[in-house]
């Protein structure tokens, strides 16, 4: 009997979180579509036309609790999860793509990866900063190397009671406007490798002298976020502001990749917010559009268009929902999976709304035309869909595929290519 009641209230209280969550995902719906509306979407042609990083947006995301929401409550955050962060990111990027990344970042990716494991004292500096408007920049890839992310050569020697960090980062987006930091290195000890670890690092703090911006990167959208070159050069890093996941340096470089799972997923919800707003678009003109006497939403081919791209839209968002559907950190599948499938459907959205609007479609005044452009970035940054694709055949297969040809080789698992031609040879 006490068993069943306890059943009951349970399942009462299960309930009622769920409409609680119902509720609070609807609340920050309907106020970030109407930022977006009111506010991101009259301002978004003229931020891709001047290329300038919009204060402005981060500034009315940051009065609204959005940047940062996040973050823990003890360190003046909201506490929320990545499913608040995703309805946010999609509503804004449904009027403008850049305010949608700023807002990725300031929830996802570096916030999430130094809430998880920071020290108190990392925790207070990042969350300081994002809560006053600042987007965080996370330092990865270099020139030479970018899917490969682990061939990177930018290093850290530990000097005394500190880290002395020189090399090149490129493609970094904020460079120049962002003030935190989460710089990853191969760390050395005594010339020893270590294993890569990140490093938070406050550009224009007095000690960060030896971090410097370089050349800007003309883009095809997304031209409101400056992407650059980082230089790190004798940057001193003291100890106490190594980011260390509880599985230390050596295999540390793991866990804050997971962290970048969040990251992927939000960046999903960009793209499905750049579909949406191009979709939108797209089904008003065709019902307003008129050719040969009628309005052009009657013509079959049309009709079908539109009924791809919704379904396409409902399916992506079913599998970023999927993957912010816990708590912590997006599962590496479900997060691989919903980046791959909404980037290639953000292409193909946008370019079919263009489609749809003909030349009207292909004028820099049509907001379709930047959302294209925009939308071209997701199946390249942060992990490409090759890579993807790489990630989701591996834990299909349940095994690792090394991609280099040593690492091939040598996988005990896996028949090298020799053998295989040995074994042929043989017959
Ligand atoms: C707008 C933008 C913003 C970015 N922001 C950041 C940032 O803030 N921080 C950061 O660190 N990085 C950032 N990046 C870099 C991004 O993460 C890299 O571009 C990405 O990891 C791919 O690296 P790459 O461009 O060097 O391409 P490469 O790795 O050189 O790949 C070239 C081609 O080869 C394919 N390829 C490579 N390896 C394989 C493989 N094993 N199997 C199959 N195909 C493969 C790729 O899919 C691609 O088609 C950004 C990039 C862009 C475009």
């Amino acid at each position: 009997m006490l068993a069943d009641l306890d059943r009951i209230t349970a399942r009462e209280n299960a309930d009622l979180n769920e409409k609680s969550c119902a509720s609070r995902l609807e609340s920050i719906r309907e106020r970030a579509r109407d930022l977006a509306q009111n506010v991101f979407g009259p301002r978004a042609a003229s931020i891709d036309k001047a290329e300038i990083y919009p204060w402005e947006n981060c500034f009315a995301l940051r009065d609204a609790g959005f940047m940062g929401m996040t973050i823990p409550k003890a360190y003046g955050g909201q506490g929320l999860g990545y499913r608040e962060a995703v309805v946010l990111v999609e509503e804004v990027s449904k009027a403008c793509g850049v305010t949608g990344r700023i807002a990725v970042e300031a929830n996802m990716g570096a916030v999430g990866a130094i809430m998880a494991y920071g020290s108190e004292k990392q925790k207070k500096i990042a969350a300081e900063l994002v809560l006053e408007g600042d987007k965080p920049a996370i330092c990865i890839t270099e020139p030479e190397s970018g899917s490969a992310a682990t061939d990177m050569t930018t290093r850290a020697d530990k000097v005394g009671d500190g880290y002395i960090l020189n090399g090149k980062k490129h493609w970094i987006t904020g460079g120049g406007v962002s003030r935190l930091h989460l710089i990853f290195a191969q760390v050395f000890e005594n010339d020893e490798p270590q294993g890569i670890a990140g490093f938070i690092v406050v550009r224009g703090e007095p000690g960060a002298e030896g971090l410097s911006i370089g050349k800007r990167e003309p883009t095809m959208g997304l031209r409101g976020i400056p992407e650059t070159e980082v230089y790190l050069r004798d940057l001193h890093v003291p100890a106490d502001m190594l980011l260390q996941p509880p599985s230390g340096i050596r295999k540390g470089f793991g866990d804050l990749m997971t962290a970048y799972n969040g990251q992927r997923v939000g960046a999903a919800a960009v793209a499905l917010g750049l579909a949406v707003g191009a979709y939108d678009q797209a089904e008003a003109f065709i019902q307003q559009r008129e050719q040969f006497g009628r309005p052009i939403c009657e013509f079959q081919g049309l009709q079908w268009m539109l009924a791809d791209m919704a379904v396409q839209i409902s399916a992506a968002r079913a599998l970023i929902n999927e993957a912010v559907n816990g708590t912590g950190f997006p599962d590496k599948m479900k997060a691989a999976q919903a980046k791959l499938f909404t980037s290639e459907m953000a292409v193909k959205v946008t370019n079919d709304a263009l489609q749809m609007h003909g030349a009207a479609g292909y004028s820099r005044n049509n907001p379709v035309e930047r959302m294209v452009r925009d939308a071209r970035m997701f199946t390249i940054g942060g992990g490409t869909a090759q890579v993807l694709r790489n990630v989701i055949a591996s834990d299909l297969l349940g095994r690792k595929f090394p991609q280099t040809r040593e690492g091939y080789m040598a996988y005990p698992a896996s028949k090298s290519p020799v053998d295989t031609l040995r074994e042929k040879v043989e017959k």
